[in-house]
């Protein structure tokens, strides 16, 4: 459920039309709805009830701080990768009881950093990285939590750069080594395990590689209990998929039913770390058509935006749909199946201005006949958009609005030539 919808051939977000937006702000374009979001974080919250869970944003899903604060004003806590999140996530009003600490190459400088702002716990993905923060923890004179990030070896049938809960990758701790762990921290002066870890995979569009993971994670639990260590946490991490195609998403309940009795059998508190499900079909790309060409028997059309704003589509081979924000009468608006063939359209490589091959945001795309000033939509942009997107070949990172029914806010302006060079030094 999202509040993009159209009405009469017009694209609207909540009650604002998206062309006024792009004729306000200029395109390329970010737009979310307000009410997506919290929707969103409210379907989570109804879903989970039961194990009255703690949800940390994953702030590397989309960081503008105007949406981190309505993450927190909504209730939720973050889920932090690094020293810039962990700002980020403390200038957005979070605090520290309420922020776990992710990633496989924290420097000391950032487990510092975490330590002072008193985050929740450490989620700690292989030994040197234990054995550095007992160190931190030591100068510091603090005693810390940490949860063992723990690579349960499933595959979550994702793109395999989005693979992380699978033996092989770099992520988290091989699970046949937690109790040797485990054993190393009984009586440990400066570590206090408290928790276990997991991430699968992004997006995830069955409940089995839960169902798996946990089926693992629950003795673990009990066996880390039988060494004396006080287990209060688990953390099922992200993972949600959304509706990128059309309906293919579960929802959050049946999530829910596979990792709520887990959590009961444990008794412990339940984490949740979701990005995707919360901003991911929360926010579109708004771009303006520049030219068509046809070439080498295709038909391209060259459009604002590129791979600098939206990367998903070149990096995983992501589909994301694209329409036009006011379709001529004459076409379906929108169709319910982008992938088939639809009347009065054309395939299309819908293409940026980079100069690269894998610039596209969609290739082989039926869309209508589109001319110069026409304005497009890319659907379920709100995770992994901005926050991927670079200034490479000179390019401006695009501005980002928020609409909150008949209101729309600039959250973060375009950037400017300036911007670019701002923090170079001539010699
Ligand atoms: C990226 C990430 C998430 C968020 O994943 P989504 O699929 O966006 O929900 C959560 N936890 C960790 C550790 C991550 O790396």
């Amino acid at each position: 459920m999202d509040h993009f919808q159209y009405h009469d051939h017009v694209l609207y977000c909540e009650a604002v039309p998206v062309r006024l937006l792009a004729e306000t702000y200029g395109t390329p374009l970010w737009v979310y709805s307000k009410k997506t979001l919290l929707h969103h974080v409210h379907v989570l919250q109804r879903a989970f009830a039961s194990a009255d869970p703690l949800i940390c944003y994953s702030l590397k899903t989309n960081g503008n701080l105007s949406i981190a604060r309505l993450m927190r004003e909504a209730g939720t806590g973050f889920d932090v990768t690094s020293g810039g999140e962990l700002y980020r996530a403390l200038l957005a009003g979070g605090t520290g009881d309420r922020i776990v600490f992710a990633g496989v190459g924290k420097t000391d400088e950032e487990m510092r950093y975490g330590i002072e702002a008193g985050v929740l716990m450490f989620n700690v993905e292989s030994e040197g990285e234990l054995d550095a923060l007992a160190a931190v923890a030591e100068t510091l004179g603090k005693k810390v939590a940490i949860a063992l990030r723990v690579n349960p070896d499933v595959d979550p049938h994702t793109h395999v750069k989005t693979t992380t809960g699978k033996r092989g990758t770099k992520f988290g701790l091989d699970w046949d080594r937690i109790r040797s762990i485990g054993q190393k921290l009984v009586g440990h002066p400066w570590i206090s395990l408290q928790g276990l870890h997991m991430h699968l995979g992004s997006p995830i569009y069955t409940t089995e590689p839960y169902r798996q993971a946990l089926d693992r994670a629950v003795p673990l639990i009990a066996q880390l209990r039988q060494m004396g260590h006080t287990i209060r946490y688990l953390n099922t991490g992200g993972g949600f998929g959304i509706n990128y195609r059309k309906q293919e998403a579960l929802p959050a309940e049946a999530f829910a039913e596979v990792i709520l009795p887990a959590v009961r059998m444990t008794g412990c508190q339940l984490i949740l770390e979701p990005g995707r499900f919360i901003v991911g079909n929360a926010g579109i790309l708004v771009s303006r058509v520049l030219y068509t060409k046809d070439s080498g028997g295709r038909h391209f059309v060259i459009q604002d935006a590129a791979m600098t704003d939206l990367i998903r589509p070149t990096l995983y081979e992501a589909f994301h749909r694209i329409w036009p924000v006011e379709p001529s009468p004459d076409v379906p608006a929108p169709p319910e199946d982008y992938e088939a063939p639809i009347p009065n359209t054309q395939l299309c490589d819908v293409v940026g201005a980079v100069c690269e091959s894998g610039d596209y945001l969609a290739r082989d795309r039926y869309l209508p006949r589109l001319k110069r000033g026409d304005l497009l939509a890319t659907f379920s942009a709100g995770a992994y958009g901005i926050a991927m997107s670079s200034n490479y070949n000179g390019r401006l990172r695009a501005a980002e609005v928020l609409v909150d029914g008949h209101h729309h806010r600039l959250i973060r302006r375009r950037d400017t030539y300036e911007d670019l060079v701002r923090q170079e030094i001539e010699i």
